[in-house]
C-alpha cells in the first residue's frame, strides 16, 4: 500500500463529532480557543491540540475555511459558499458579507495568472462598539 497524499479520511471520535457539530451553521467565525472553551465542559479530556488537529483535517477536506482577517488569531468558517468578511476592530466580531464585487485585475497586472477569485476584508466598528465609544466620549467631557 502506498501513501495517499490526497484526501485523508478522518477518524471519527465523539470529540471530533462535537467540534463538527459546534461548527455546523456557526456564523461567529470562532478561533480554536473559542471552540475549545465552548466544549471543554462537555469534554473535560479534550485538549486544544485535538481542536487544532480536527480543524486542520476539516480544512484539508474543504469543510472549513481558515480566515486571516483577524491578525491576532486564526478564525474558522464552516460556510464554504464564497463570501467576504467584515470585522469589528474593537470586539473582533466577524460577520459575513454576501455581496459579489466586480473586481478585476487589468491584464498587465495578472502576471500570467489565471484569476480564480478574490476575498475582500472589511474593517470597522460594530454597532455596540460604536455606541460604547460614543457614550465614553460623552462621559469624558
Ligand atoms: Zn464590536
Ligand atoms: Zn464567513
Amino acid at each position: 500500500m502506498t501513501d495517499n497524499p490526497g484526501r485523508k479520511s478522518m477518524k471519527m471520535t465523539p470529540q471530533r463529532m462535537a467540534i463538527m457539530k459546534y461548527l455546523d451553521g456557526n456564523t461567529c467565525h470562532p478561533s480554536a480557543a473559542d471552540i475549545y472553551g465552548a466544549l471543554r465542559e462537555q469534554f473535560p479530556t479534550m485538549s486544544l491540540a485535538t481542536v487544532y488537529n480536527t480543524l486542520e483535517a476539516l480544512k484539508e477536506q474543504g469543510a472549513v475555511i481558515e480566515l486571516s482577517i483577524d491578525r491576532g488569531k486564526k478564525r474558522f468558517d464552516p460556510n464554504p459558499k464564497p463570501h467576504h468578511h467584515l470585522m469589528c476592530i474593537k470586539c473582533k466580531a466577524i460577520v459575513d458579507v454576501f455581496v459579489e464585487f466586480p473586481l478585476t485585475l487589468p491584464d498587465a497586472q495578472t502576471q500570467g495568472f489565471e484569476i480564480l477569485g478574490n476575498h475582500v476584508d472589511f474593517y470597522g466598528l460594530c454597532r455596540s462598539c460604536s455606541d460604547e465609544q460614543r457614550r465614553s466620549i460623552q462621559t469624558n467631557q
